[in-house]
């Protein structure tokens, strides 16, 4: 990692949670950070909904003494324990893909093998099935998922309800964490499990519903 990256890194990890970018990440569902660093990372733990024992949502290798070293052949060029520690309630990475079952890897590969040959933001990394095109980005620095892996249509639901969800935060004036929280106390789960890139098709559904009626 070149000097400047660096740089750009260290002033990424040290933003207050809800005021990480999002914008720099494509906006398909796969990359989605608003929910993941929205209020379950703010509020430190004492959200009701949350972890009673936050130390047990945050990957254990976050408080490693000593450097996360990675096998020279990984496609990550490293980890962050900084990082590991500000993503609360991290998915475990998937072994295989979930359309393509057990015998289909999924591999790390680049977001230039997925958006045509782009590449956004400083993690330009997904979790990716060679034989169908499924995908799911990494949260920044890491190696831990931001979702499930979504095919295609999964992927199209993720992003046209999560528009109809900026549409709805934008109208009523709510921050990024209050409109999760919300949103999370409308569809009758925990809000550290609402995230676009951990709904089921169904999930998004409901959510862009719920947030199109709330927006009239
Ligand atoms: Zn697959």
């Amino acid at each position: 990692m070149n000097t400047e990256s660096r740089a750009e890194f260290e002033a990424f990890i040290s933003l207050p949670p809800h005021e990480k970018e999002i914008s720099r990440f494509p906006d398909d569902g796969s990359s989605e950070l608003a929910g993941l660093y929205g209020p379950a990372a703010c509020a430190g733990g004492d959200n009701e909904v949350g972890f009673v024992n936050q130390a047990a949502a945050i990957d254990p290798r976050a408080f490693h003494h000593s450097k996360i070293e990675l096998d020279p052949t990984h496609e990550l060029p490293f980890i962050s324990r900084k990082a590991l520690k500000r993503v609360k309630n991290p998915l475990p990475a998937p072994e295989h893909c979930r359309y393509c079952g057990p015998r289909w890897s999924a591999f790390i590969g680049h977001h230039e093998e997925v958006y045509n040959g782009r590449s956004y933001g400083d993690w330009p990394y997904v979790y990716l099935c060679e034989n169908c095109g499924a995908y799911v980005g990494l949260h920044p620095f890491t190696d831990i998922p931001l979702g499930t892996m979504a095919d295609e249509g999964l992927r199209r639901a993720r992003k046209n309800n999560k528009q109809r969800f900026n549409l709805m935060m934008k109208a009523s004036g709510m921050k990024r964490g209050e409109a999760y929280e919300w949103l999370a106390g409308a569809m009758g789960i925990p809000v550290v499990e609402c995230h676009w890139a951990w709904f089921e098709i169904e999930q998004c559904e409901k959510a862009g519903k719920l947030c199109s009626e709330r927006g009239k």
